[in-house]
């Protein structure tokens, strides 16, 4: 028997009824989740509608009765008139329309009140949406119940709309059972009704408690042993059935807390405020909580009687005068935001008044939703993810879209700078609240000012926007409402922006997302500064990196050689090279692949980055020099000159980093900048002016060979591990070829062994001279050795990488060149005792180890040729200096003739060697490295030589000093001198030359 037909059967047959809800119950028993509280068995909870859920509509009737001067009571009477036949109750039980009702209502109203009625629109404020709204505090308390495992109905008496709608302003999703009079044809107080809701709840009566605020609605119900709950008010019925039920029902308020002591305001003057503002009269108690955001303006969650408020305030105490502007929020932005369109909570009333609650407020209208406090967004898919966040972007643009002339916003804030504004008030406050040197921060201090984007627009900026400072929609991803504008003004909508995306890179765990950052301990918040100033500096350093992606790449020319570029023109940019004997007045092509012999004939970004790097040489390494020179002669000069670091991250963060990298090795420009070698060698020769310099822009030996090696012939798995931390400055590595028991300019001498033992290769030799090895950073020995000695010479050599934490690898000494040790890197004498490495770690195959050494020493074979133009140069420079200061024999030495002739020899000599260098690297550019060897091979015979010679000079003129540390002469005499070792003996380049002139010039 279906339901419907069961209750039509009259009240005398329920004893059968019952039997049958009985057997519908056990049906349902096994797949109902029953609970238990304190002892209740209460399951269910059923709601009437008008007067519980919504406003009765005799509480309606009552004021429209004074509004409209009909006598008090009217609309009442003519409900009650008729009884069961009466026109209300046949109108509820669907069995006559709307207009029927009306005429007929509206007659009965009127013979009542001996005057015209009009009913019409009494019904229409019935049903109007703005009055029938579902209480709050009965959506809380319908959350809870659900929540707890229990049933919920509602038992309504409605009636139909003419279209055919029955009048339900719910949302029904809230309720397990709708049970609505005009659609099953009877009502309360009718018991079928009561008794079928129960039968779509699958409960017995007493299992169930019924609100309702009429007494005959009531008492029927009661009757059938259904508990009641009489609502003369909706709060105080919810506490009542709190008792029953014996659970809260008030939804705790996301995201508040109790107020805590330091921050309690006056509830009793806040109170009678609040009734005065509202027109409140009788109500339960003020009940107020603090929210966890709105720090620094404190922020209350207040309920009063059916308002929910939300209260902000200035923070007590003396304040600066511009400072928590709560009346700015309020009068200004909000208001003018909320006219555009913007979401933002509804302000109510601001109260100046300090009398009050102590300082100035304002009040908002409570907006239930959801904070999303942590950015990760856990929990949600990913696809909700990217809509949450899709929201917050719009609402950004709709902030920034702010027309703010009809927004009458254009005296919000100031026009322009706004970023560089923003960073010199980070830069006073850090320094305000400085308690110790973070490094990061320094380099932004000093970085910052020079690296501000032109700001582009000017718009309304909200100051703080970030994920938690949103409300959004429960049930989809619309933000409702964007709060706390205390940082608004006016400024460049980028900064927003960039805000917004810090979560990306911040941990989720940290407190600054968490909202946590003002309840961190001391030790805490310097931590967090401090990877938060690291982390800027990051962005820093990768803004370098985009200088030069930027670039345009220079396509060498194919293959034209000696394809002499037309006439060059000098550069004397920054005056370091003025000595240029081409005129000044020369225009500058800079034609792609071109050998440009000057700095000014750069095309203009290299040339750019050549002013830049000039800059940096002179405003920061040279000045660095005494320190790393007094580092290098300390206790612990085998561990890296901070100083070298802090430069390293300076130069990264002005795009002054792996310049070396030329762009035949790295086309897509992966790796460096993509120079050609003619461009490199003027920025190399730059570098090569201090010692120091190569290393603090990534461009030092060995390196330099080690990650164009990589590039060229590593495998990606080999790049990840080595190249990645190289390019990155974060190792260093070395090159181990010589040994000391052979010649090892002639590389096919070398013996160390490479066996192959099941998955690896065992290494055993002896080398020496292995720069770089001693030092802490060194994590990569790049190791040749034979891996068959009975093939054909040239391929008995492999390659191998070795990590230099495999056991077996012994260091024995530092060696030293002229006394001088090169700490920290040093050269070093190792063994290699059974070292085993994966075969994985073969670079190229066996047998390429030639190959490799060549392709090696590939641009990077005149690099040192680049460096020591530098070095020269600086040694004429100081040479130059000196003489013109120092006295002898009652003259300036500079006006001894053989000091003249000195000078001129250099420069003279400087010049060849330079135009000989800019020569091999342009044809390595537009021929390729092979059929530059012979100019690589007569540079390699010319730079050391010339430099000793150029540098030996400079030290004579100094006298003893030149011999002593006080100046960098002695030291580059060194390694000039080496240089005719260490980048091949000068008697096999020139054997080389030798033989290629007899080869093709005969
Ligand atoms: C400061 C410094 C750093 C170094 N760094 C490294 C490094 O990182 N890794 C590495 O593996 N090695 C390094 N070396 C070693 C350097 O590469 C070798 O010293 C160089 O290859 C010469 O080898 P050798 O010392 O065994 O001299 P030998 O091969 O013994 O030669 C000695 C001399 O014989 C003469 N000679 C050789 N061949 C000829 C010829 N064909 N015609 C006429 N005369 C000839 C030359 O005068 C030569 O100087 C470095 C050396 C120095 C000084």
């Amino acid at each position: 028997m279906c339901i419907r037909r069961l209750l039509q059967c009259p009240p005398l047959q329920w004893a059968r009824r019952a039997a049958f809800l009985k057997h519908f119950q056990s049906d349902h028993q096994e797949t109902h989740r029953w609970t238990h509280f304190g002892g209740s068995t209460y399951r269910a909870v059923i709601f009437d509608m008008g007067g519980v859920l919504i406003p009765s509509p005799a509480g309606v009737a009552a004021e429209w009765e004074i509004q409209n001067h009909i006598p008090s009571g009217t609309i009442m009477k003519a409900f009650k008139e008729g009884g069961e036949n009466g026109p209300w109750m046949r109108f509820i039980r669907g069995e006559i329309k709307v207009q029927d009702f009306l005429q007929e209502f509206g007659r009965l109203c009127s013979e009542m009140s001996k005057t015209s009625v009009p009913v019409d629109s009494f019904f229409s404020l019935v049903t109007s949406e703005q009055v029938s709204k579902q209480f709050p505090v009965m959506t809380e308390a319908i959350t809870q119940i659900r929540a707890k495992g229990l049933r919920t109905a509602v038992l309504s008496n409605n009636f139909y709309f003419p279209e055919g709608r029955s009048f339900l302003p719910l949302d029904r999703k809230q309720f397990d059972v709708v049970v609505e009079s005009c659609l099953e044809g009877i009502c309360k107080p009718d018991p079928r009704i009561y008794q079928l809701c129960l039968e779509r709840l699958g409960l017995q009566p007493s299992e169930s408690i019924f609100l309702d605020d009429l007494g005959p609605n009531l008492k029927a119900a009661a009757s059938l042993g259904i508990h009641t709950i009489k609502v003369r008010d909706p709060e105080t019925a919810v506490k009542e059935l709190e008792a029953l039920l014996g659970f809260t029902l008030r939804a705790s308020i996301p995201n508040t807390r109790p107020v805590r002591k330091t921050m309690e305001i006056p509830k009793e003057s806040l109170e009678k405020y609040l009734k005065d503002l509202l027109g409140i009269q009788t109500t339960g108690p003020l009940e107020l909580l603090q929210f966890d955001h709105g720090q620094s303006n404190p922020t209350y969650y207040i309920r009063l009687a059916n308002h929910q408020l939300v209260l902000r305030k200035k923070p007590p105490g003396a304040l600066l005068p511009s400072a928590h502007a709560v009346e700015r929020e309020f009068s200004r932005i909000m208001k003018a935001l909320a006219k555009a369109g913007v979401p933002v909570p509804n302000v109510v009333d601001l109260c100046e008044d300090s009398s009050v609650i102590g300082t100035p407020f304002y009040l908002m209208e409570y907006c239930p939703g959801l904070i999303y406090k942590d950015p990760s967004l856990p929990g949600l898919e990913p696809s909700q993810r990217r809509a949450i966040y899709t929201a917050m972007n719009r609402v950004l643009c709709k902030i920034h879209s702010v027309d703010l002339q009809a927004a009458g916003l254009e005296d919000y804030g100031k026009h322009g700078d706004y970023i560089p504004r923003q960073v010199q008030t980070w830069i006073k406050q850090y320094r305000a609240s400085e308690t110790s040197t973070i490094l990061a921060m320094e380099r932004l201090i000093e970085w910052l000012p020079l690296h501000l984007p032109h700001q582009q627009r000017t718009t309304v900026v909200h100051g703080d926007f970030r994920l938690d400072n949103l409300l959004f929609h429960p049930e989809k991803p619309e933000v409702l409402a964007v709060l706390d504008w205390e940082l608004s003004t006016l400024g460049d909508p980028l900064a927003d922006v960039a805000y917004s995306c810090m979560a990306h890179y911040l941990p989720s765990s940290c407190p600054v997302l968490r909202g946590q950052a003002s309840s961190a301990t001391a030790e805490q918040t310097g931590k967090l500064t401090e990877f938060m100033f690291n982390l800027a500096w990051d962005f820093a350093v990768k803004e370098g990196f985009r200088v030069f992606k930027e670039m345009p790449v220079t396509k060498p020319l194919t293959r034209s050689y000696h394809a002499w570029a037309g006439p060059q023109s000098p550069l004397s940019p920054t005056g370091t090279r003025s000595y240029s004997s081409i005129p000044e007045a020369s225009p500058a092509p800079a034609s792609k692949g071109a050998l440009v012999i000057s700095p000014g004939g750069l095309r203009p970004p290299v040339r750019e980055l050549y002013e830049r790097l000039d800059r940096f040489m002179k405003q920061r390494v040279y000045p660095a020099e005494p320190e790393l020179q007094s580092h290098q002669a300390a206790e612990d000069r085998w561990r890296p000159a901070p100083l070298i670091e802090d430069l390293k991250e300076k130069a990264k963060a002005e795009g002054l980093w792996n310049l070396f990298l030329p762009l035949e090795t790295d086309p897509e420009k992966k790796y460096g900048a993509g120079l050609t070698n003619v461009e490199y060698a003027h920025l190399c020769e730059l570098m090569g002016t201090s010692l120091y310099a190569p290393e603090i822009f990534n461009c030092s030996a060995p390196d330099t060979g080690n990650m164009e090696l990589l590039v060229r012939y590593g495998t990606e798995e080999q790049k990840a591990r080595w190249l990645t931390p190289l390019l990155e400055g974060r190792a260093r590595s070395c090159f181990a070829m010589t040994e000391p028991q052979v010649a090892s300019s002639d590389a096919t001498n070398i013996e160390a062994s490479i066996r192959e033992e099941d998955r690896f290769y065992v290494i055993n030799g002896h080398k020496w001279w292995i720069t770089g090895v001693l030092d802490p950073r060194c994590q990569l020995c790049v190791f040749m050795g034979k891996t068959d000695p009975h093939a054909p010479s040239h391929q008995q050599q492999s390659v191998l990488l070795v990590p230099m934490d495999t056991p077996g690898i012994k260091i024995i000494r530092p060696l030293t060149v002229y006394g001088l040790e090169d700490a920290p890197g040093g050269h070093g004498e190792i063994r290699f005792e059974h070292v085993r490495v994966p075969k994985e770690n073969m670079v190229l195959g066996r047998g390429r180890g030639f190959e490799i050494a060549q392709g090696r020493l590939g641009p990077g074979r005149i690099h040192h040729c680049m460096r020591l133009i530098g070095f020269s140069e600086r040694a004429l420079a100081l040479m130059k200096a000196r003489v013109k200061s120092r006295v002898a024999f009652g003259k300036p030495l500079v006006e001894q003739g053989t000091v003249l002739a000195d000078i001129a020899q250099s420069r003279v000599e400087i010049e060849q060697a330079r135009l000989l260098v800019l020569k091999a690297a342009h044809l390595m550019d537009v021929a390729g490295n092979k059929a530059a060897a012979l100019d690589i091979a007569m540079i390699k015979m010319v730079a050391p030589s010339m430099a000793c010679h150029v540098i030996d000079r400079a030290i004579q003129a100094f006298g003893a000093a030149g011999l002593s540390s006080d100046y960098p002469l002695a030291q580059f005499f060194a390694w000039a001198r080496a240089l005719r070792f260490a980048d091949g003996p000068d008697e096999v380049h020139r054997a080389t030359v030798a033989k290629m002139e007899l080869k093709h010039r005969t």
